[in-house]
């Protein structure tokens, strides 16, 4: 992710990553006390462009005031630094990942200050390009009632690597898991879209992460006139499904092959989701004016 030539953003400055530190007494490290960010900046013919970069930021500071993190920064200001930090690394495409994390403080109460870091690499699609193998997972997703699933906060991903590393172990490429109620809500750092009979379904917000992908499948099926149903699904409709696809900032839009062993019999090419591959691209890499789309 660094080397010895790389810079971070640290609080307003930008300093070498080799040489920057946090303390050990806080609660970020000890308790997964933080909040954090995922964006892609892309090359594009008009230059570097961070998709979606004011959103991203703006639920940063929603996921800071989720689990009560000061956060003390613009959206606005935030983003020009970090395309001055991808300029200083010599990265024209990235993967962008701020962090949120409290100043020293072990006590189990709300952060009194906090920090904020901004680090970027190259990073390849996260699952890759291959159509995924993907297995349900017997790890469930948090409960909305014992935590706030609609902000990305750093603990929470202890959850994420359980269930992924499970199904790694397994030969799968990524796992599927259920809500608290048995329903399937998304993948462990990526939300779930399924075909059935030229339609998309998806699990309502309240069940799962509000990815900012997500959204931008809605906008782009409501572009196309495509049917986007919001509904909980059950796994016999996830097996039962023409095809299906993850999506996520770091994911990008990812074709399933088979989950549970259960192959898809739509040939990917044909499926709504490969249009949405397809568009997503031309979205980020703004072949396609934004506007016109969306
Ligand atoms: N679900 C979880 C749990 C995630 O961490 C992410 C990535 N932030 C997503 C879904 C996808 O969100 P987005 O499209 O905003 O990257």
């Amino acid at each position: 992710y660094y080397n010895q030539d790389t810079f971070i953003y640290l609080d307003g400055e930008f300093v070498k990553a080799d040489q920057a530190g946090t303390d050990l007494f806080g609660q970020s490290l000890h308790y997964g006390y933080g909040a954090f960010e995922g964006l892609r900046a892309y090359s594009t013919h008009h230059g570097t462009r961070i998709f979606k970069a004011e959103e991203h930021f703006e639920r940063l500071a929603y996921s800071c005031n989720a689990i009560n993190l000061p956060y003390q920064w613009n959206a606005r200001q935030l983003v020009a630094e970090t395309y001055q930090l991808l300029e200083m690394n010599n990265l024209r495409a990235a993967y962008i990942r701020p962090l949120v994390f409290s100043g020293s403080n072990m006590h189990l109460t709300s952060a009194t200050t906090s920090k904020i870091m901004i680090a970027a690499w190259e990073w390849g699609p996260y699952l890759g390009q291959n159509l995924l193998r993907v297995c349900t997972s017997k790890i469930q997703r948090p409960n909305p009632k014992s935590f706030r699933i609609d902000a990305k906060v750093s603990g929470q991903y202890i959850n994420a690597i359980l269930a992924a590393s499970d199904a790694l172990k397994n030969g799968y490429d990524e796992a599927l898991l259920l809500d608290q109620e048995g329903h399937i809500a998304q993948a462990s750092s990526e939300n779930l879209f399924i075909e059935k009979d030229f339609k998309l379904y998806t699990a309502p917000l309240d069940h799962v992460f509000p990815g900012i992908t997500r959204e931008t499948v809605i906008d782009i099926c409501k572009a196309l006139h495509i049917e986007v149903i919001e509904k909980k699904l059950t796994l016999q409709d996830v097996h039962e499904a023409d095809s299906a696809f993850l999506c996520g900032t770091a994911a990008e839009i990812i074709g399933i092959k088979e989950v549970d062993h259960i192959t898809y019999k739509e040939d990917w090419e044909h499926t709504i989701g490969a249009t949405i591959q397809r568009k997503y691209k031309q979205l980020v890499l703004e072949e396609e004016n934004y506007e016109v789309i969306i």
